[in-house]
């Protein structure tokens, strides 16, 4: 399974993470009076992208919480008598992301406990570094745990907290013994709650309806409701969405001098359509597609992107092209069969190359005998850059040029996307001249590190680029890390460590 453990023999213990990883969508609606389940079911809808190996809601009616956790798409998951049963106009939803090889219900979400001081839900989007010490610690004191998911451990240590504190304080102990990236939504009782990690990795954001509040890993999953984005959760800010819908609540509990965002939310794992630290990702993408002609343009007859990511990247390199006057012409020139779901989780290489074929189709006319920029947001195995070099070329391309938009990916993501262990990076050992030959392309060129910063508009020290770098901004057991980061002191006894 492509997560940390897998990374272990390259740098990490073993418990650099505990469990696997959660690459995630996660959704919260409160409403005034109808029941919050079809807006949840729609929001994960519309967050399918994000995972689909799972989906999940439960509500709260007032009285008692109601629960429908299944394996598969949201299609597949949910059938009318399901949502109907889903009452309660408060809530919260989770899509979970594959991996390779386990399948378990147990880690499918939302994870549900139910304690002393209430019911409790909770939809996790992140990947926590310290879980095991956090683990160890609730253990010791008699919880019991049915997986080996991080997000258990996060229900279980706020349960305890809840028993002795208000609502914000125990969030506030929580967040002060875990260390990772984590996106939340969280219900206790009919209360439904946001929280980012003080470094902001993973996306979070609050939205209006007509009748209330949602908050979604997404704004595309807030336009599909009809809302009005409002603006993503800060870093480190916990959001509580009243009950009955009116309005919402924020509590700023840490603060941090630089945030840690996902880079790669903005090249790859996003929808293009929706706003992410105020920025819209399609256009990102097109500012990354345009770095791209100025680092590395090549004038070749058609530049064409690797569907779908490879778009807009495409599109804004063929854009930068003209206007340089350079006679690069954008063409669709792959078509993808879009009941293939996701090829990069398939367990052997024959599968992942088939699995290439299977989703990707050449339009021949548009490649025969033409010079060709092939544009893809990341190599990653380099499995599919292979596989369409050699396709384009069978099919009469005379040159084809790859074009990568983003820096090339030298080590595992440990906040929670799934990338391929440092063995299977093809650049974690190989220089791009390497890769070129390896992928037999005519010519190969990636994207600076800054190019992506000054794309996504923010600092390179407000960004978590650790899969190019090597270098995280989490303290991870045996990596290095870009900042003065250490993970919080666990302490054996309830309290102690507030
Ligand atoms: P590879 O074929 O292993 O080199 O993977 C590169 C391809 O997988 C690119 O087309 C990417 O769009 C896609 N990709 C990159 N990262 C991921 C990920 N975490 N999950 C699924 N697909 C990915």
């Amino acid at each position: 399974m492509p997560d940390g453990r897998d990374a272990a023999h390259s740098g990490p213990t073993e418990n650099a993470l505990s469990g696997p990883t959660e690459k995630c969508g996660v959704v919260g609606v409160s409403l005034a009076e109808r029941d919050a389940a079809r807006p949840l079911y729609y929001s994960l809808y519309a967050l399918q992208h994000r995972g689909q190996e799972s989906a999940g809601i439960v509500t709260h009616d007032g009285f008692q919480q109601h629960s429908h956790v299944e394996m598969g798409l949201v299609g597949d998951a949910f059938d009318e008598a399901d949502i109907e049963g889903l009452r309660g106009s408060a809530g919260i939803g989770h899509v979970r992301y594959p991996t390779a090889g386990s399948v378990d219900k147990s880690c499918a979400q939302p994870f549900t406990v139910s304690f002393k001081s209430g019911a409790l839900g909770l939809s996790h989007n992140g990947n926590l570094v310290n879980a095991d010490d956090v683990r160890d610690r609730l253990a010791g004191m008699g919880h019991a745990f049915t997986s080996d998911g991080d997000t258990e451990v996060i229900a279980h240590d706020l349960a305890r907290n809840l028993l002795e504190s208000d609502l914000v304080r125990a969030v506030k102990r929580t967040m002060g013994r875990i260390h990772g990236s984590y996106s939340l939504t969280i219900m206790h009782d009919d209360t439904v709650l946001g929280v980012r990690d003080p470094e902001g990795n993973r996306p979070l954001c609050i939205g209006e309806l007509e009748d209330g509040y949602v908050l979604a890993s997404e704004s595309a999953a807030i336009d599909t409701l009809d809302g009005e984005l409002v603006r993503d959760v800060r870093p480190g800010e916990l959001v509580v969405l009243q009950p009955g819908g009116d309005g919402f609540d924020s509590y700023q509990l840490f603060e941090r001098e630089n945030t840690a965002h996902c880079f790669f939310e903005h090249v790859y794992f996003a929808r293009p359509d929706s706003v992410i630290d105020e920025n819209l990702v399609y256009e990102v993408r097109r500012e990354l597609g345009r770095s791209l002609w100025d680092e590395s343009g090549i004038d070749t007859d058609v530049v064409m992107p690797v569907p779908d990511s490879g778009r807009a990247f495409a599109s804004g390199y063929a854009e930068a092209a003209q206007e340089a006057e350079a006679g690069v012409e954008f063409a669709e020139g792959l078509m993808k069969n879009r009941y293939v779901g996701r090829t990069f989780i398939m367990p052997t290489q024959g599968e992942r190359e088939r699995a290439v074929r299977l989703k990707l189709n050449p339009i021949k006319s548009t490649v025969k005998g033409k010079t060709v920029t092939l544009i893809d947001d990341s190599i990653v195995r380099g499995t599919t850059s292979t596989q369409l070099v050699g396709l384009l070329k069978d099919c009469g391309a005379e040159e084809v040029h790859m074009r990568i938009g983003a820096p090339p990916i030298v080590a595992p993501c440990y906040m929670g996307i799934n990338m391929a262990t440092r063995e299977e990076l093809i650049a974690a050992d190989k220089s791009v001249e390497e890769i070129r030959d390896a992928i037999d392309a005519d010519s190969l060129a990636y994207l600076s590190t800054q190019a992506v910063a000054d794309a996504i508009g923010r600092s390179r020290a407000d960004l978590c680029m650790g899969c190019v770098t090597g270098e995280y901004p989490y303290d991870i057991d045996g990596e290095e890390t870009d900042r003065e980061v250490s993970r919080p002191e666990i302490a054996e006894t309830a309290g102690a460590d507030d």
